[in-house]
């Protein structure tokens, strides 16, 4: 049974002016088709521009900037609405590759329609979703907008912002957490409550049980290093993307370093709280082989990614988040290190052939 913590959105999603008619945009339309959602095409340069987006990044929203960019891309760009957060998206990918009833979802949401949505996507998905509802807010939503084979991230977390350790410290809450065996942090979460995330990291650390970390975005190590240093010596596993990594070496006496090996090594390396487990490091870089270094081993492994030809390509949002769900499904099935980062490239290969962060239907087995 596997536990994943995280910020949980929707997300709205809009771009995709060079994929060919023949793949990307037909195989939109089918999805959109299947879910009863509009989808949007377009060039979109000129919102990235409108509100001061950059071609590939993942932020919070400013609530002085970004407020009118959800309602901007649904009246006026045709946005498909998807079932996000990243997390949440990592649950759904390794209950992909799971027997059922294998995964719980824990992260808060509002009282309205996008919140029955994430319930009904992840019922379909095969996932438990024990949300914490706050009614003053909103449940959740990102903008992205997709230009090229770029991505911009806009954030505004809402209810996601207001988890409170009181739910997970609920007793039957708790006790889902007791019965767990793996524990999955989505970064994001880092901005709402640190104090769940080391509530369950005392707890696998306590119990010889695994705590793993999906960094998410580069801004947490920036901006959120406090909290994220104060769990790093629990990390049994740490996932990020080469761009996170070299925000992370930044706060941590390698200022400019990019040669995410080093990086890698010295993640690695850090203080551990649970010795009777080594720490690894797994660095993704897009269509770059993936890094992975071992505490204690000083050299890194590399791992070529599957290739996926170009027309196949959809939409890239969400691959690293499909990557550690593939990675959980080794991670909880016993499997080698090896194996794990097989399978979370073959899932992050078949989530980008799809719209938005989700998964081929009818399943593939790996
Ligand atoms: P993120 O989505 O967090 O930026 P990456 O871009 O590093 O993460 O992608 C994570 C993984 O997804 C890669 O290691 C690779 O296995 C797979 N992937 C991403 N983009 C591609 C691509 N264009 N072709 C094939 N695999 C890809
Ligand atoms: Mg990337
Ligand atoms: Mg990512």
């Amino acid at each position: 049974l596997e536990l994943t913590l995280g910020a949980t959105e929707s997300s709205w999603g809009t771009g995709a002016n060079d994929i060919p008619p023949s793949t990307g945009l037909a195989n939109s339309h089918k999805t959109s088709k299947d879910e009863g959602m509009s989808v949007a095409i377009g060039r979109d340069d000129a919102l990235l521009e409108k509100y001061g987006l950059k071609a590939n990044d993942a932020i919070l929203a400013d609530p002085e900037k970004h407020m009118g960019l959800y309602e901007d891309l649904i009246q006026n760009r045709d946005a498909k609405l998807i079932a996000g957060g990243a997390a949440q998206n990592t649950a759904r990918g390794a209950a992909y590759c799971l027997p059922p009833k294998s995964v719980i979802y824990i992260g808060a949401v509002g009282k309205d329609n996008y919140a029955d949505l994430l319930r009904e996507k992840n019922e379909e998905a095969g996932v438990r979703s024990e949300y914490y509802v706050e009614a003053s807010q909103p449940t959740g939503r990102c903008g992205v907008i997709i230009t090229g084979h770029n991505r911009s991230m806009c954030t505004h977390l809402a209810a996601a912002n207001e988890y409170k350790i009181d739910h997970l410290k609920n007793p039957e809450i708790w006790k889902l957490v007791e019965n767990a065996d793996f524990y999955y942090i989505g970064g994001y979460h880092f901005t709402v409550c640190p104090p769940a995330i080391m509530a369950l990291a005392e707890e696998a650390a306590a119990k010889n049980k695994i705590f793993v970390l999906g960094m998410g975005a580069p801004f947490i190590p920036q901006f959120f290093q406090e909290p994220l240093d104060k769990s790093s010596p629990y990390w049994d596993y740490v996932m990020m993307n080469e761009t996170e990594a070299e925000s992370w070496a930044n706060g941590h006496g390698l200022e400019g370093e990019k040669d995410v090996a080093k990086i890698a090594r010295k993640i690695a390396e850090l203080p551990k709280a649970n010795e009777k487990r080594k720490r690894t490091v797994i660095i993704t870089q897009g269509t770059d082989e993936t890094v992975v270094a071992v505490q204690g081993e000083s050299d890194v492994q590399r791992f070529p990614v599957h290739v996926v030809p170009k027309e196949e390509i959809n939409d890239t949002n969400g691959a690293g988040d499909a990557f550690a769900g593939g990675f959980m499904s080794g991670i909880v099935l016993g499997k080698s290190l090896e194996e794990c980062i097989d399978r979370a490239q073959w899932l992050a290969a078949l989530g980008i052939k799809e719209l938005g962060p989700s998964y081929p239907s009818p399943k593939q087995t790996y």
